[in-house]
């Protein structure tokens, strides 16, 4: 019997996470998200967690009165989530929060030595060679829940470290799949939000339409795999089967496939070193299919070309680029920038940032503030015209 933390247990990746935990095997040390009492509340009282954790306080108060008869221990605010991390109760935290608010609990999980099934590739973007630094020298384990990196994941272990010649990342191509920069000037929040093959929370099914995913998923896999930008590629993989692949320095290429479902890393992650059923969907190989691979469009979505720019120069810009893509997709789900103002303001925050190129945390956090300020005047002085 595993204990786990959740945190971000209310969202997509983490309710995924709670789907596999119910399936028996595990026992949940502590819950954690940002302020959804209601949906924390009902998850408490299913999993009997010690701990259950808001970021925000005013709904950490509602769900401590909602909690009152039972002994399960509230805590509120952002310190008391990286506490959860750092649990040494837990065997294994999964961060499946989102956005930069991952990184300090991915920071605390891995200072405090834990196994880190991680979600939350921003802790990555923002954050990647302090992450990995930390992470060696406090010697934690960081398992990927990404499906493409799960996939790299599974598919390095046919080689030596050294064999490896090069990382190939799918891509769905996303809803926009085949359209031009003209076409996509108009594409409004409830066309983003519409992905073809995941279901997903909305920040990261925004990214995905933009491409702006797959090039964080290039920095998660530099980092996760310590493998130069380089020697890491995209293709456009349209039926979601193939996850991800590792070439190998003889030619051979190792695919990882399933038909599309996150609780399939998710539950890896968490059994890891095992592989546990149940079974999930199968790929019926009795029936024909064509599986189609093409390559990346990067004239009509230059967030990717942005995201592989911004790795190569390193430094702070992984969290300049962070910060301005959080502020400019929420914009743009509240409407007040068009869609192809989540690139063009995110590229105009990594050319104007100031760059750092050793950053600890609290440079990051201030590149991110930087960053989404930036986005922000640049988004009113757009609509001053
Ligand atoms: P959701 O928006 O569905 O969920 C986000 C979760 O983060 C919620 O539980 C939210 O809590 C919680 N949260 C927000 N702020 C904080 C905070 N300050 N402290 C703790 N928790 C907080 O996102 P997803 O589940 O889609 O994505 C989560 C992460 O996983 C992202 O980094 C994403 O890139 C990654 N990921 C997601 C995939 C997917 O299929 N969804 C696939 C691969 C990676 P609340 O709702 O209570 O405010």
């Amino acid at each position: 019997m595993k204990t786990v933390s959740v945190i971000g247990s209310t969202g997509s990746i983490g309710t995924q996470t709670l789907e596999v935990i119910r399936e028996g095997g595990f026992a949940v040390c502590a819950l954690a998200a940002g302020r959804n009492a209601v949906l924390l509340e009902r998850q408490a009282r299913e999993f009997r967690p010690q701990y259950a954790v808001l970021a925000d306080e005013n709904e950490a108060a509602k769900l401590k009165a909602a909690l009152a008869d039972t002994p399960i221990r509230v805590m509120a605010g952002a310190d008391a989530v990286c506490a959860v991390a750092a649990m040494e109760q837990a065997d294994l935290v999964i961060n499946a929060a989102v956005g930069i608010a991952g990184l300090r609990p991915t920071l605390a999980a891995v200072r405090a030595g834990k196994t880190l099934a991680l979600a939350n590739k921003e802790s990555l973007v923002c954050g990647g060679a302090l992450v990995m630094a930390e992470a060696r020298k406090c010697k934690a384990r960081i398992l990927p829940v990404d499906s493409e990196h799960s996939a790299i994941f599974q598919a390095l272990r046919c080689g030596q470290p050294r064999e490896v010649a090069r990382l190939i990342l799918t891509a769905s191509g996303g809803p926009f799949f085949g359209k031009t920069r003209t076409q996509l000037e108009d594409v409004t929040p409830e066309q983003a939000l519409r992905h073809p093959s995941w279901s997903m929370g909305a920040k990261i099914t925004i990214d995905s339409s933009t491409m702006m995913n797959k090039g964080f998923e290039i920095i998660e896999a530099r980092w996760l795999f310590d493998i130069p930008a380089e020697r890491i590629d995209v293709a456009v993989h349209r039926e979601s089967v193939v996850h991800s692949m590792a070439e190998f320095c003889d030619g051979t290429v190792a695919a990882i496939c399933s038909p599309p479902d996150m609780r399939l890393p998710i539950q890896l992650a968490l059994t890891w070193p095992e592989r546990r059923g149940p079974m999930r969907k199968q790929i019926d190989f009795t029936l024909p299919m064509n599986w189609s691979f093409y390559p990346p469009d990067r004239e009509n979505f230059p967030a990717l070309p942005l995201c592989e720019d911004v790795l190569r120069r390193g430094g702070n810009l992984g969290a300049v680029l962070n910060g301005a893509n959080e502020e400019a997709v929420a914009l743009f789900l509240r409407n007040e920038i068009g869609y192809c103002d989540i690139a063009r303001l995110a590229s105009a925050a990594v050319e104007n940032a100031v760059y750092q190129p050793s950053p600890d945390v609290q440079n990051i956090f201030e590149s991110d503030r930087w960053a989404r300020a930036f986005v922000r005047a640049a988004a009113q002085r757009g609509e001053d015209g």
